[in-house]
């Protein structure tokens, strides 16, 4: 039971800490300006003199600039093991029983894709989480025996759709509470992983199954919600306790705004989809700031899928992306301040409405 106790003791330890700071850590990333941008002769707009100390500025035309601070702020300097260092804290604690969830939110074209999934030279955070998780779990095989599995999920339109199954489902997927009061997709796939190797395929085969079906494949991703979730049993094999806990991955939708010659038909309900369920993930957030005794959890599915994994004794980290170009400017600044409000949440200076 020692090692139980232990973990126990270092689990409320480390609560006493996050009390202080707070549940939710807000990185923001700014890709580079795109080849494209700079034959075109777009400004760059924004100001990286304190990124150091998490700060960004923002030049809002002439010498007027807004500033806005996060736990990190990278610049299109940094790569991508830079971004992973800062989040493998997170990663890691899942090993030791707690609920993650890392998104990236932003304007399609940031980045959101490159930061969560990355490139085969460029590995980003899905890769680098499942590698280290496999790494971690070996060093501690002689006291803990881990079991990975991982789901594939997206969310389009509020309907989930399974990108592990091999045949459309049926049945329209819900979130359910499990007995132990676990959240979960009954009928979904969890595939099993034992390395790196194995969980790069299933990755892949998730990754394929997104563009079936679909006319263009980037306009599809940008508006659907790409989820990636490790489920990570753990045995003590001292005293035989076992424990259960949930990573979730996320890659967005766009979180821009329509323009007005695009408000029409299918596109309008999907526009109104997304910005109902990134405003549910807003007063989630909000709710939980504000120790609201109501969570409103089931306004989306995107937060419905991630009940587990906010709240509580559960950590997050919001990755906000955004565009250097004078171009991108309104998105920038409306990214940045849902960004802050978010943030908002851990120094304790919860506002009304995220
Ligand atoms: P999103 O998923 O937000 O729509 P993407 O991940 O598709 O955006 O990125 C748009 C483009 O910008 C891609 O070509 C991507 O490779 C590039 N890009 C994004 N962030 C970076 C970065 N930090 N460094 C280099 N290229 C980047």
């Amino acid at each position: 039971l020692k090692y139980s106790e232990e973990i126990a003791k270092r689990k409320k330890l480390y609560n006493q800490i996050q009390e202080a700071k707070g549940n939710i850590r807000v990185f923001c990333r700014c890709r580079p300006l795109s080849k494209q941008e700079v034959s075109t002769g777009h400004n760059a707009v924004v100001d990286f003199d304190a990124a150091k100390d998490g700060e960004i500025g923002i030049m809002n035309g002439g010498a007027t600039k807004k500033s806005f601070k996060f736990d990190r702020v990278y610049t299109p300097k940094d790569n991508q093991a830079d971004v992973y260092a800062d989040a493998s804290p997170l990663v890691t604690s899942v090993l030791d029983g707690y609920n993650v969830c890392i998104f990236a939110y932003g304007q399609t074209g940031t980045g959101k894709t490159f930061t969560m999934e990355g490139t085969e030279q460029n590995r980003g955070v899905n890769y680098r989480t499942l590698e280290e998780l496999f790494k971690i779990a070996e060093e501690r095989n002689e006291t803990y025996s881990y079991n990975l599995s991982v789901s594939v999920l997206e969310v389009y339109n509020e309907q989930i759709r399974d990108l592990l199954a091999t045949s459309p489902s049926t049945k329209k997927l819900e979130v359910r509470q499990a007995a132990e009061g676990f959240h979960h997709v009954p009928g979904i796939v969890e595939a099993k992983v034992e390395n790196i190797k194995e969980a790069w395929d299933v990755l892949q085969a998730g990754s394929n199954a997104r563009s079936v079906g679909s006319n263009n494949v980037n306009e599809h991703s940008s508006r659907s919600h790409c989820m990636l979730c490790i489920m990570v049993r753990a045995k003590n094999l001292m005293d035989g306790v076992c424990t259960k806990s949930k990573l979730w991955l996320v890659d967005l939708a766009g979180s821009e705004r329509l323009t007005k010659t695009d408000v029409q038909g299918e596109r309008l309900k999907e526009a109104q989809n997304i910005n109902r369920s990134l405003s549910a993930l807003g007063d989630v957030i909000s709710a939980l700031a504000t120790k609201n005794n109501h969570i409103p959890y089931r306004n989306s599915k995107l937060t419905h899928l991630l009940q587990d994994s906010l709240g509580g004794d559960s950590k997050a980290l919001m990755l906000v992306q955004i565009s250097p170009s004078e171009n991108d400017l309104g998105e920038t600044v409306s990214s940045l301040n849902f960004a802050s409000r978010v943030r908002g949440v851990e120094l304790g200076l919860a506002k009304k409405q995220v």
